[in-house]
């Protein structure tokens, strides 16, 4: 495994760092550090920058509207954005209803559906998981008979994350009931402003309103909008799971989590001294450090199998079980280092609040990010599901 960067990858670095320094929105950047929550537009502001200098899908081939970039210089580019505190583009489109709309799409599907997801003009959300359907996913209810050029959808999706604001939303139906379980599901693109769907919110513990229930009454689908074959949507969630689950480690966000605890543990005070110099302190931070760079090399290792053509295999469990871990014991010591400063944020720091912030601005998002990070071995398949899939794929057990 070459770790040196060439020549042309480093020019690439700068070209990168550039172009974030002179583009990324200075009004995002003010919301960020006020420690606010961000709302479509914000996302969306980025997200456009993005689209319009073609970055927007690095990982599409380039026929579909990607960058060409090699496995390498997508690292560098996660790196940067990371270090620059970029807030991060929504993946429900580009990370994984897209690469499936490219993989088993019609011409007319790609046509219709990829440049609204490359221009950010449509807002996709997920609809998997039921309720008592989330790691036993393909036990799912929701149905849809054939009626005509249609299908009538009737369930609920439950956990849909950013729902509220979705145009479209990918959906797994059932369209057997007599079927094997896997084999009866079939992959919808619904219009979420389709008669007979209900968004409703779910607070999370921070606060937030992230997540969703999605109920389907009647709803009428074309059936030009199922992606491959009738009850073949199986093939498609699975395709669609192992995108999701790369990059889930997050290791470059996850090193600049470190380094602004470490920033924070410079400035706050533990006696009379910088709580940085506190030897247990410092010894958390240590540990955190080690096992990140353990999961830095994992990722490159990964990445190197990729270039040589390897496909994301079973090491991208490893990859979530141990990001996501990490990720959380990140928001754990942000907490531990502000203090009684993240007290007044347990419920968060909304869009449109007017109370006046206490305390530095760092400690603002630590409880709410605390809070919201616990859905980390949850989400993308829950670590204890990962440790299943390393049993049987790597041990064999
Ligand atoms: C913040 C958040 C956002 C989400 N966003 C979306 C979204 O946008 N779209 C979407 O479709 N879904 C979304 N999900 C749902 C997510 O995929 C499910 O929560 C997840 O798959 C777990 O399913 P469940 O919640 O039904 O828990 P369950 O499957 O009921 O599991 C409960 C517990 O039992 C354990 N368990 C279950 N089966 C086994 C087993 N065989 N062996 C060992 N342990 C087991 C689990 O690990 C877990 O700890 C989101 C979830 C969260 C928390």
């Amino acid at each position: 495994m070459q770790l040196e960067f060439s020549p042309e990858e480093i020019a690439f670095q700068q070209e990168v760092r550039s172009f974030i320094a002179e583009n990324y929105p200075e009004n995002l950047r003010s919301v960020q550090d006020e420690g606010h929550d961000l709302s479509k537009e914000d996302f969306l502001s980025w997200h456009r920058i993005l689209a319009k200098k073609g970055w927007i899908a690095p990982a599409w081939p380039v026929e579909y509207g990607g960058t060409g970039w090699t496995a390498t210089q997508r690292f560098i580019w996660s790196e940067e954005l990371a270090a620059a505190d970029c807030v991060g583009t929504m993946p429900f489109g580009l990370s994984m209803v897209g690469p499936v709309i490219y993989t088993f799409g019609t011409p007319e599907q790609k046509a219709r559906f990829l440049p609204g997801i490359l221009s950010g003009d449509d807002w996709w959300c997920q609809g998997y998981s039921e309720p008592g359907s989330g790691s036993d996913l393909a036990s799912l209810r929701t149905k849809a008979v054939r009626d005509g050029d249609d299908y009538i959808v009737n369930g609920q999706k439950t956990w849909t994350t950013m729902a509220q604001h979705a145009d479209w939303g990918f959906f797994l139906v059932r369209t057997d009931p007599d079927a094997k379980q896997q084999e009866g599901i079939s992959f919808l693109l619904i219009d979420m402003k389709s008669p007979g769907v209900t968004v409703r919110p779910i607070i999370t513990l921070g606060g937030e309103h992230e997540v969703n229930e999605v109920w389907l009454e009647e709803v009428r689908v074309p059936v030009d909008q199922r992606i491959y074959e009738e009850n073949k949507g199986w093939t498609c969630a699975k395709f669609l799971l192992a995108h999701e689950r790369t990059g889930i480690a997050a290791v470059a966000r996850s090193k600049r989590g470190v380094e602004k605890i470490k920033q924070i543990a410079r400035t706050e005070m533990d006696g009379d001294k910088p709580l940085l110099a506190n030897a247990f302190f410092k010894r958390k931070i240590s540990e955190l450090e080690i096992d990140l760079t353990a999961l830095e090399f994992t990722e490159l290792r990964s990445l190197a199998g990729e270039a040589a053509g390897k496909g994301p295999g079973p090491e991208s469990s490893l990859l979530k079980i141990k990001g996501s871990e990490i990720q959380q014991r990140i928001t754990e010591l942000a907490l531990e280092a502000v203090g009684h400063y993240g007290a007044p944020y347990f419920r968060g720091f909304g869009e449109g609040d007017n109370e006046h912030p206490i305390g530095p601005d760092y400690a603002h998002r630590a409880a709410p990010t605390y809070f919201n990070t616990r859905k980390t071995t949850i989400y993308g398949g829950s670590n204890e599901i990962q440790r299943n899939i390393i049993a049987k794929m790597v041990l064999g057990i």
